[in-house]
């Protein structure tokens, strides 16, 4: 058997992050201003200083407006749900993504329940939730729309296939498997009770793995020929005389790529398309406030 087709999410991020590009220079010249994405970020943890960087940069490079709000671990909820109220009124911002995880002491639902639903472009918001699951319009969260453009891309329609979603979290797993319904695949969710998980994996022509575990999914649970969307970012410990480790999916990749027949990498995979599916989500919003159509082909 042929070795797999790499699905290349760097690339299909950066031609979407173009046409957003495109879409939000449009408009501007329209609405004389540019598309707003205001960023909250509570506390010092590394990774999250990293991500809400990587987004301002990629804000900026779409020709989107980005707003830095970055508040001491020792904020209290009051002073942030203001802040969010503050952002909700702001009529320059179109969305608005509080960075996870929130120092302790902060309810994370609580503050992601003060964001307005229709600046919500992270898709957590119960309102968004409910509304992709009775089918209206609503925002997706950026993993698993991205997982599905990705999906789309490779093999058209999906009427019919069988798809094993592993994980159940509410901003990857349960919306992946939405989304995977609503285009007709027959599903199934898999999670950390699930019984005979290789034999379930082994039915499936779509695998999508967000679990959180190195290199979990070995290349015998895989039926010959499946797509394998790995949404695991996982760090192995450093070699002897390295400083980081490698990162890795939760598919075992190099053995997977043997019997798959399309398969995401760690890193360039998923992770690109999350922050592209951010900016999307972004000018949606911002067309929507300006009670415009969404804009065609995003
Ligand atoms: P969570 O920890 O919220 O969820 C993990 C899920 O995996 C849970 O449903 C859990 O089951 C299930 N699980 C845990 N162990 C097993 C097991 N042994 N067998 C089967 N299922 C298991 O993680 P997230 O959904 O937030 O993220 C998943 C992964 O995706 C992580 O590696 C994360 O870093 C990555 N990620 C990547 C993103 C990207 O941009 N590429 C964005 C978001 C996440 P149970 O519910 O029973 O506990």
């Amino acid at each position: 058997m042929p070795e797999a087709a790499l699905i290349d999410g760097k690339v299909f991020a950066e031609a979407l992050r173009a046409r957003v590009g495109a879409a939000a220079a449009a408009f501007a010249q329209w609405a004389g201003r540019r598309p707003g994405l205001a960023v909250v970020l509570v506390g010092e943890d590394p990774a999250s200083q990293v991500y809400v960087g990587a987004k301002g940069k990629a804000c900026e490079a779409a020709g989107i407006a980005s707003f830095e709000h970055r508040l001491p671990a020792d904020t209290s909820e009051a002073a942030l749900l203001s802040l969010i109220e503050r952002l909700n009124q702001d009529e320059a911002v179109d969305g608005i993504l509080v960075q996870m995880p929130l120092p302790q002491g902060l309810d994370e639902q609580a503050i992601i329940a003060a964001i307005n639903p229709d600046k919500d472009v992270d898709g957590f918001h119960v309102i968004n939730a409910g509304r992709l699951s009775v089918g209206q319009a609503g925002f997706i969260p950026c993993t698993p729309l991205g997982c599905m453009m990705l999906l789309k891309d490779r093999l058209g329609d999906l009427s019919g296939l069988d798809a094993v979603v592993i994980g159940r979290s509410n901003i990857v797993g349960k919306p992946m498997a939405q989304l995977l319904v609503d285009a007709n695949a027959t599903v199934t969710i898999a999670h950390s009770r699930t019984k005979n998980l290789a034999d379930i994996v082994r039915r499936a022509d779509i695998v999508i793995a967000a679990v959180g575990r190195p290199e979990m999914i070995r290349a015998d649970w895989i039926k010959p020929g499946a797509t394998v969307i790995d949404v695991g970012i996982n760090r192995l410990p450093p070699e002897p005389g390295k400083e980081r480790g490698r990162l890795v999916g939760d598919v075992a990749f190099a053995e997977a790529r043997e019997v798959a027949g399309a398969i995401t990498p760690v890193p360039g995979g998923v992770g690109p398309m999350t922050i592209a599916v951010l900016l999307r989500n972004t000018l949606v919003a911002a067309h929507g406030h300006a009670g415009l159509p969404a804009p065609e082909g995003l």
